[in-house]
């Protein structure tokens, strides 16, 4: 016996759908996969009908922020005398650890990156720059994390590198979509930096990459206005570790060691604009669906999720 989760009816075992109101039930067989493994046991018309059918409520996303900020939690309570014996880089780079890699790199231009669950910093870089960017790309890591936890929720599965990759093949297969990360990162990173040293530098060179300040303007609003949405969960979760006292000390490292004065320009950048919880949740179930129709029209898409897939393979072994 099941019972449908929308209106209550007692169904057979054998239904899919509740007899009563055709709502998908949610029974263990239903989801003989508790791990989804390749392309094709992502992208097909049942996976989107159940996605379709069970938009997140407020309180199951809550639920979902609060599982993100527990998993560092936990890694970092476990670990709390060496927490508090570090210097305020190190403390940031244990909260990063507590989600992800953090490798160094010693060449080329970028500061930092994230891909595949691994953060990259320049390991030439002063400390101050290296908070920021370690707060930056472990933003990217986060806003990732958010969708994929949504899915983990509504399918009912586990990890796995192909559901990593159908996410970062969701996120990053629309431009709007990087634009609303990467103004995420930069809007996360400012937080927890002084005033003045706020950058949106890889926000703007994505702008005058791929839009048009003019034509694509309501586009650019809706992604700095998505991003700014889900940096407001981020700055939650990691205001919990992050705590005043750190944001105390990552002050006294800029004035340390950063010999440029601070520059107003870029917070002019920050925004005020934000979606209610309700709007940001259609929009993101919105986001979830798209990979799976763009998924399944392109061809070329299976190509691309493979190189996802693999990187994930080979960072998560
Ligand atoms: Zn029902
Ligand atoms: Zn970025």
């Amino acid at each position: 016996m099941v019972f449908c989760s929308k209106c209550g009816k007692k169904n057979s075992p054998d239904n899919i759908y509740c007899s009563e109101c055709d709502f998908i039930l949610m029974k263990n067989e239903y989801f003989n996969l508790d791990k989804l493994e390749s392309f094709n046991e992502i992208v097909n018309e049942d996976n989107l009908k159940v996605l379709e059918e069970n938009p997140l409520s407020e309180m199951e996303y809550a639920i979902i922020l609060k599982n993100i900020a527990r998993m560092a939690r936990e890694y970092l309570d476990e670990l709390s005398d060496e927490f508090k014996s570090r210097s305020t880089l190190g403390k940031i780079k244990m909260i990063a650890l507590s989600y992800a890699d953090v490798t160094y790199k010693s060449k080329g231009s970028e500061l930092g990156s994230y891909s595949y669950n691994r953060i990259e910093i320049d390991d030439r870089l002063n400390d101050c720059d290296l908070i920021s960017t370690i707060i930056h790309e472990l933003t990217h890591h986060l806003f990732n994390e958010i969708f994929e936890q949504m899915l983990m929720y509504i399918w009912e599965v586990e990890k796995s590198d192909a559901l990593e990759a159908y996410v970062s093949f969701t996120l990053g297969i629309n431009p709007v979509l990087v634009l609303a990360n990467e103004y995420c990162a930069h809007t996360v990173e400012g937080r927890f930096i002084p005033y003045g040293y706020q950058n949106y530098g890889s926000f703007n060179n994505l702008i005058s990459e791929s839009f048009d300040l003019k034509k694509d303007s309501e586009i650019i609003y809706f992604a700095l206005k998505l991003g700014n949405s889900i940096a407001y969960d981020i700055i939650r979760i990691l205001e919990g570790f992050v705590t005043s006292q750190v944001r105390h000390d990552i002050k006294e490292v800029f004035k340390n060691d950063y010999a440029k004065a601070p520059d107003y320009d870029a917070i002019l950048l920050e925004s005020e604009e934000m979606f209610s919880t309700e709007e940001k949740l259609n929009h993101m179930h919105v986001i979830l669906m798209s990979g799976i129709s763009i998924a399944g029209e392109d061809i070329n898409s299976r190509e691309i999720f493979k190189v996802f897939e693999e990187g994930y393979h080979k960072s998560n072994n």
